[in-house]
């Protein structure tokens, strides 16, 4: 059966911002996201919901834990087994080591998880010692995120990040220390005056460390940006989009041959060490999140946290649900998502998994625009699956916003 559209929908009003969100068919376990929303400083690219602080405050935490004790009490979560939980932000590691352990056990008490969860927490290489990474393992971290961006202090001070190439490497060797067995890097490409060799080098540093998952992101320059203003006056040289390109086509042969595979346009990972939470993201699953400008998924209703921490802050401290706008997206609408997102995956998007949840197929629903994508060889339909090809997955952005 496919899940109910809008007008199938039993919207019960349960809170003025809150409808009761009637069970899906076919849905996948969600994940659980709480963000973090403060850095030491930002960086010069950085468009995320992060406010610059030295010393975060304690009574975010109390905010964030009232609402943790508030949706592990409502029914769609009580009815679920959540599957992951990450810690994202900002910089999670700006807090100290026993107070974000304090969250995860929150988490756990508070949600059902499946036996063995998989816990994220996002850190910056400056914000880690050996000391706060142990506590975060033993109080069952099992994945740590490393903001690591370039291992060339130069292109490091290039993007305003706080850490050089060897806190980079500090930081890793404690995490191994601490008893981390999955550590994702991430890593961008495209920096202002960095050329393909020196991405190259990036690449190498980070093999060096054997990671079991990299990110490699190339930067985007996003409105209200250091970094834009800066292109606006004609004073930031960004390679050209042939070397964008180069570095690109190096970072997937450079990789192929040192064991992570790649599953998303972005994402490689040792067989088995894929991000769960990511993918939960990807294939169009539900998902809550918490904290300052977090997004939830449940079901299907879509809604927004209030942006600014303070806010935040003050609506739970007064008693009020801090949310902002939420709307339901109707079926069609999240079979286009589920479609757009799941080619970003190397699996692609399967036809069985697509008609089970939307009555829906993609041939069936896009007709002729596909049948174009296969004959420019972007896209390849087999057997139960479509999904991208080589082709299409270096020109993604074109062929995705074809089929949103
Ligand atoms: S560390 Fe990340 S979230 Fe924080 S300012 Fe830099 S890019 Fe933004």
């Amino acid at each position: 059966m496919p899940e109910p559209g809008d007008s199938r929908r039993r919207v019960t009003v349960a809170h003025p911002a809150l409808p009761v969100i009637t069970p899906a068919s076919g849905e996948e376990p969600p994940g659980l996201y709480l963000h973090i929303p403060f850095c030491k400083r930002r960086c010069a690219y950085c468009a995320f919901n992060s406010h610059a602080c030295l010393v975060p405050p304690a009574a975010y935490l109390t905010a964030l834990a009232s609402q943790i004790r508030y949706w592990g009490a409502q029914d769609w979560c009580r009815e679920r087994t959540f599957t992951s939980l990450f810690i994202g932000g900002g910089t999670p590691t700006i807090y100290p080591g026993n107070e974000l352990a304090g969250l995860v056990s929150l988490c756990l008490n508070s949600f059902h998880f499946s036996d063995d969860p998989e816990i994220t927490v996002e850190a910056n290489p400056n914000t880690v010692s050996l000391e706060a990474l142990s506590i975060l393992r033993r109080g069952g971290v099992n994945r740590l995120s490393l903001g690591v961006q370039s291992f060339s202090d130069r292109l490091l001070g290039a993007l305003g990040r706080t850490h050089s190439r060897t806190e980079a490497c500090t930081a890793i060797d404690a995490a191994r220390k601490a008893g981390f067995a999955n550590i994702n890097l991430d890593l961008m490409y495209g920096l202002p005056g960095q050329s393909a060799p020196e991405w190259r080098e990036s690449l190498d540093q980070a093999i060096a460390h054997e990671p079991e998952h990299l990110a490699c992101y190339e930067l985007t320059i996003e409105e209200g940006t250091p970094f834009a203003r800066q292109v606006d006056k004609g004073e930031l040289a960004l390679p050209g989009e042939e070397e964008a390109l180069a570095m690109a086509e190096l970072t997937h042969a450079f990789l192929a041959q040192s064991g992570l595979q790649r599953y998303e346009i972005s994402n490689y990972a040792r067989s088995g060490q894929e991000c769960r939470h990511n993918l939960n993201y990807w294939r169009n699953g539900s998902y809550l999140g918490l904290g300052a400008g977090a997004v939830s998924c449940l079901s299907g209703f879509r809604f927004g946290t209030v942006q600014h921490p303070d806010a935040f802050v003050g609506m739970v401290a007064g008693g009020k649900l801090p949310l902002a706008e939420g709307e339901c997206l109707p079926l069609e609408a999240r079979f286009r998502e589920s479609v757009v997102m799941g080619l970003r995956m190397l699996e692609g998007v399967s036809f069985t998994r697509l008609q089970r949840r939307f009555g829906l197929t993609p041939p069936g629903y896009y007709g002729k625009i596909l049948e174009d994508l296969q004959v420019q060889g972007l896209v390849v339909i087999s057997q139960d699956t479509l999904r991208l090809t080589e082709t299409g997955l270096l020109l993604a952005n074109q062929v995705l916003a074809k089929l949103v």
